[in-house]
């Protein structure tokens, strides 16, 4: 199936985005500053990439719990075996302080000495955000408003759990037997998220471009495969009626799996991939890929001194090329991924030619 492109009008990407300042032609000698400049496992490491699939304790850290969809905290045994010893379940937490105040003793009855209750740790909603009022649909609180009911112990999810673990599984750059004509040497890639209703950071569009042509390969919205709380519009620039109209002329990928197949017909193993961050972008995906070059670890290597306005890519592009990118309402993936390429050609273009 040949990749989706994207083409709504009510975008405000341009073409090619940012200006193409910098000319790098596609020649061995270039491929091969691109190969000097790839992060070292370490330091991928340390950014966060994934490197191998989640063994037992790291899948079991991707877990949450199935009623307020905190995730299990690092170096903290799960609360789930613990049981209460007043056998208290869920309770309402009252709204009122009338509703606090327990019933006045009658006269000469002893006063009951009263035993703290385990406070709860668990808080959660049973209702949904009513979209138009954004309160829920449970209390009638505000949608930012602390669960109305509560429980002594947070429920998480197994990590033998068969949809976490199909949720969580990475995928490596497939070997082929052969280099496909679609293989390309060098691309820049970059994503964008919503987040999905347990809090997870869900692919709703991706971007792919080749490093040395700038020619789009890909550019497309992606359904997310998780039901969503948010678009995350400020950021993604993406709304929930760009993704319906997409859904409904078939102008997206089908899911995260549709998606990284589309991304894996350009990617060997050898593949260098260019991104700002690409940590977050890889693991959207659920690709695992070696050959990284991570413009935010490359702008590392200035030394320890920190970068004047932050290492944001926008602030970056802005000091190394002088062009303003993400000026319009959220983020654009074409333009990031360009931008991201824009800054690794000043890198390139420092190394010497033999
Ligand atoms: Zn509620
Ligand atoms: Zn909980």
């Amino acid at each position: 199936m040949p990749p989706k492109r994207r083409n709504n009008p009510r975008r405000r990407s341009s073409a090619r985005p940012p200006t193409r300042v910098c000319e790098d032609p596609f020649t061995p000698a270039n491929v091969e500053k691109l190969r000097l400049l790839c992060n070292s496992e370490k330091e991928r490491k340390q950014e966060g990439y994934i490197l191998n699939n989640l063994d037992d304790r790291e899948m079991s850290y991707k877990s949450r719990c199935t009623a307020c969809h905190r995730r299990r905290q690092k170096n903290r045994r799960s609360t789930k075996k613990k049981k209460s010893k007043s056998g208290s379940g869920p309770t309402r937490i009252p709204l009122s302080t009338e509703e606090t105040s327990p019933p006045a003793p009658e006269a000469g009855q002893p006063v009951p000495v009263a035993v703290p209750a385990p406070a709860p740790i668990c808080h959660y909603h049973v209702g949904k955000v009513l979209p138009n009022t954004k309160v829920w649909s449970c209390c009638h609180q505000d949608a930012s408003t602390k669960g109305c009911i509560a429980r002594e112990a947070h429920d998480y999810e197994s990590q033998h759990d068969p949809a976490l673990r199909a949720n969580w599984q990475y995928h490596r750059t497939p070997l082929s037997s052969a280099p496909l004509p679609s293989h390309r040497a060098a691309i820049a890639i970059d994503a964008e998220m919503g987040t999905a209703v347990n809090g997870d950071l869900e692919l709703i569009r991706i971007t792919l471009i080749d490093f040395f042509t700038t020619d789009i390969l890909l550019d497309s919205l992606v359904l997310p495969s998780a039901k969503l709380q948010s678009y995350n519009t400020v950021y993604s620039g993406i709304t929930a009626e760009d993704m319906e109209q997409a859904i409904a002329v078939g102008n997206c990928l089908f899911g995260r799996d549709a998606a990284r197949e589309a991304v894996f017909e350009f990617l060997s193993p050898e593949t260098i991939v260019v991104a700002h961050g690409g940590n977050c972008d890889l693991s959207a995906l659920r690709i695992i890929h070696e050959n990284v070059i991570d413009t935010l670890i490359l702008e590392g290597y200035h030394g320890a001194k920190k970068t004047l306005g932050g290492r944001t890519l926008k602030n970056l592009v802005k000091l190394s090329r002088g062009i303003e990118i993400q000026c319009g309402v959220g983020h654009d993936s074409l333009e990031d991924a360009m931008g991201a390429r824009e800054l690794v050609s000043v890198f390139v273009d420092m190394i010497p030619d033999e």
